[in-house]
């Protein structure tokens, strides 16, 4: 199937094909007609299907454009969380899937404290603090890795085929990122801090088992005082 990925390139579709269809129909008529009306042909037939096609073509060169702009748009509903853009959970979920045997490190972040910002400055400037947290995150990650919002204030991102002293790099980066950047929204400034948990995930683990762990580190962080990294790194026992 053609795809017309922008509007400029529906001219191109509509002179390729009318081209086309100049080029069939010649070799057509020239091989049917006798040799003493090729002139007329040749004369006649490119200006005609000119005329005729090149409107054609153009309206569906603009129909396939339409088509291409829905299909991305249907895209981004289905792969990116409307308030942040960052990966929905089903879309990290087939990235995972593609990549069965993906490893490196995931990470499960939540913000700290955030029913209180909720409750002190109202559900418009939370949704903005949540916002601005997805995007230190992605910053701080490459192309490659998967920042996807899991839950509510809740990411959990995979960082391809990093090691675990990289992994609780990156995740302290992100941590002291979000500390080190209060949110505006409007006349109000908050002071947000997240908690890290992070896990290993080898080549033949499970990705839930990976989050799950990664959870359970997460867990230490808040007992710990929050605003704090904790990696575990020992191997999981299948049952
Ligand atoms: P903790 O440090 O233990 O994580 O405390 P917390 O207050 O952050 O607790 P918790 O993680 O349970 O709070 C989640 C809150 O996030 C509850 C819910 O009202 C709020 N929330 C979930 N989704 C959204 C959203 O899309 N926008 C806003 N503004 N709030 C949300
Ligand atoms: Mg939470
Ligand atoms: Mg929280």
């Amino acid at each position: 199937m053609f795809e017309v990925k922008q509007r400029k390139d529906m001219w191109a579709f509509a002179v390729l094909f009318t081209a086309l269809q100049i080029a069939f129909l010649i070799i057509v008529q020239v091989l049917y007609y006798p040799p003493e009306m090729h002139a007329y042909i040749l004369s006649r037939q490119p200006i005609l299907t000119l005329m005729i096609s090149l409107p054609i073509c153009l309206y569906l060169g603009g129909q396939l454009h339409e088509n291409y702009l829905r299909k991305q748009e249907l895209k981004s509903i289905t792969q990116r969380d409307r308030l942040t853009q960052a990966a929905t959970r089903d879309y990290f979920y087939e990235r995972l899937e593609e990549e069965p045997d993906a490893y490196g490190v995931s990470l499960m972040v939540d913000i700290d404290f955030f029913k209180k910002v909720n409750d002190t400055h109202g559900h418009m400037v939370g949704d903005e603090v949540i916002k601005s947290v997805a995007q230190v995150l992605r910053a701080n990650c490459r192309e490659i890795d998967i920042v996807c919002r899991f839950g509510g204030e809740e990411f959990v991102i995979f960082l391809h085929k990093v090691t675990p002293e990289q992994g609780m790099e990156i995740a302290e980066r992100m941590r002291r990122s979000v500390a080190a950047a209060p949110v505006r929204a409007g006349d109000t400034t908050v002071a947000v801090t997240v908690s890290i948990g992070g896990s290993l995930k080898d080549a033949t683990d499970d990705i839930d088992a990976a989050i799950g762990q990664a959870d359970g580190a997460l867990y230490q962080a808040k007992e710990g005082g929050r605003n704090q990294s904790v990696m575990q790194w020992n191997q999981r026992r299948s049952a």
